[in-house]
């Protein structure tokens, strides 16, 4: 590999950039985390995260990747032999659904096309059917990262009360918190997944739990083992007062820090620059899309994510050899396709600390890329993302 300087343009939909600001904030020596002067720093960062997630209730955090936090869900609500209903549309949530069986949960699943995402009235239906009220939750996932496909929390969530369904609902925001709009509590989300490598700008390693009173109430009949996870060793009242284990203090710094930079920020402007950014990219895939080029994956203009997006290549190219060359080329890092589409997509992640020249460089990349590793492409699709950032209202 020949030496690389200048910055890598790091696309991958998380982890993500970092920026400076955290990473001097994380270099800094340990504390004890039973200290005073540490639990002052978790506290901030505790009523930071509850404006994040637009909640009052409960946010847990854990030392964990994301993987963590889905698992902490299951647990603390659910008994062997409970039904959950997954709206199967992408990577994670089959994931999020493995793991559910692997806990010896009965899976109901309903498939939607991976490129058009869910349909709430297909959701609604399901549980009406459900007249004995025995599927005990409906785990969905927000931003599907796999697909650049965004999920409608809010019209899912009227299905369920028109479905007259006392499912609790859970909702993987991996890819969505910090990035565009989520809103727990006004959207009857009873457990939230989150983790730190995304929109919140921080190295893995930290996840987030949003718990809801009737989820908290629904933990204490809970059978499925848990220990680690169980948020009832890490309450007082509603409030976290202690880690499960040793807390992540270094991240929790870099946390402190993030959480300044949204408030900087605001949460409306972190949304604003998101919806610019994912916007151009889009742009930029439709002039290449022309005579049969890349293509978006997602094909529901109402899904469409603004923290990722997937990118289709023509049948017969080979979405990892672009990948290879924006790298070994351009030091630009792209996302490769999970499961299925693996060869048949890319992704460019566009979420955390990104700005439009950053996007561009990526983009421009990537437009030689396709010719240099021959994939025939429609002309001008910087242009088009230059075009689309120059006329977003700031
Ligand atoms: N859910 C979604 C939507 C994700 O994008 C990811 C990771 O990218 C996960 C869950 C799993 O999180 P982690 O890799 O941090 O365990």
């Amino acid at each position: 590999m020949p030496v690389q300087r200048g910055r890598m343009f790091f696309m991958n939909p998380g982890p993500t950039n970092i920026p400076d600001r955290v990473l001097r904030a994380m270099h800094r020596p340990a504390l004890d985390f039973a200290q005073k002067e540490f639990k002052a720093i978790y506290e901030e960062c505790a009523v930071g995260l509850k404006k994040v997630f637009k909640t009052e209730q409960i946010v847990l955090t854990y030392a964990a990747s994301g993987h963590g936090a889905w698992e902490s869900a299951v647990v603390n609500l659910c008994s062997p032999g409970d039904v959950v209903l997954v709206p199967e549309t992408g990577h994670f949530s089959a994931s999020w659904t493995q793991m559910a069986t692997h806990y010896g949960l009965v899976i109901e699943t309903v498939p939607f096309d991976w490129r058009s995402g869910v349909d709430p009235a297909a959701v609604e239906e399901r549980l009406r059917a459900d007249a004995d009220h025995r599927i005990r939750a409906v785990l969905q996932v927000h931003n599907e990262t796999s697909t650049g496909v965004a999920h409608p929390v809010a019209r899912i969530r009227k299905a369920i009360d028109a479905a007259g369904h006392p499912a609790l609902y859970l909702v993987d925001t991996i890819s969505s918190l910090g990035s565009f709009d989520f809103r727990m509590d006004e959207w009857g989300v009873d457990v939230a997944v989150g983790g730190s490598q995304k929109g919140l700008m921080l190295p893995p390693g930290m996840c987030f739990t949003g718990v809801s009173r009737k989820a908290l109430a629904a933990s204490q009949s809970a059978t499925l083992p848990r220990e680690y996870w169980d948020w009832r060793r890490m309450l007082d009242g509603e409030r976290q007062a202690r880690f499960a284990g040793t807390a992540p203090v270094h991240l929790i710094f870099g946390l402190q820090e993030s959480l300044k930079m949204i408030e900087e920020e605001t949460l409306d402007g972190v949304f604003a620059r998101h919806a610019r950014l994912g916007a151009a990219t889009r742009a930029c895939v439709a002039a290449w899309s022309e005579g049969g080029g890349p293509e978006l994956f997602c094909t529901n203009p109402d899904l469409v994510s603004n923290s990722v997006t997937a990118v289709q290549v023509p049948e017969g190219a080979d979405a990892n050899r672009l990948r290879e060359v924006c790298g070994e080329r351009f030091n630009v890092s792209l996302g490769g396709g999970l499961s299925r589409l693996n060869g048949r997509v890319f992704r460019i992640g566009h979420m955390g600390d990104l700005n439009e020249p950053m996007l561009l460089g990526a983009l421009t990349a990537v437009e030689m890329g396709l010719d240099l590793a021959g994939i025939p492409h429609g002309k001008g699709g910087v242009e088009a993302a230059m075009r689309s950032l120059k006329s977003a209202v700031h």
